[in-house]
């Protein structure tokens, strides 16, 4: 049963790269869905043959763009791969963002394993629910 979840994708510029594989790995998962990147991050995404709605680069304000979506309750889950070793000039926009996901309840992985068990976890619930209600 397709089941189109709606995902919002950020890394950081040294997560980019498992970002990439992250999705590469879990494809089958991800073929219903309907998926949001921050601007470069979608960039490569986008080259690695995904379907992809390319917002905003992150430090001119595409956290911020993820942050209203997820406001809005237009978004099942974030996935946000920070590097925690690095600076951030938007880091105001990447704490609003992670705030904005607690107020709305929206859940939230920042690094791949996080990520792996959400993705499963979100399917198996809406399949549930998809079975129960047929
Ligand atoms: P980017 O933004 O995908 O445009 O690099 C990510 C971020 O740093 O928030």
């Amino acid at each position: 049963m397709p089941i189109n979840l709606h995902i919002a994708l950020i890394a950081h510029d040294g997560k980019k790269s498992d970002m990439v594989s992250f999705l590469l790995n879990n494809q089958t998962f991800l073929k219903d869905s309907t998926l949001y990147a921050t601007g470069t991050t979608g960039s490569k995404i986008e080259k690695e043959g995904f379907k992809v709605k390319c917002l905003l680069s992150g430090p001119l304000g595409g956290d911020a763009q993820i942050a209203a979506l997820v406001a809005t309750q237009q978004i099942d889950m974030v996935i946000f791969f920070r590097d925690p070793l690095d600076k951030h000039p938007h880091e105001p926009d990447v704490q609003m963002l992670m705030r904005q996901c607690d107020v709305h309840n929206v859940p939230l992985a920042t690094n791949p394993k996080a990520a792996f068990y959400l993705l499963r976890g979100v399917i198996s619930e809406l399949t549930k629910k998809e079975q129960q209600k047929s």
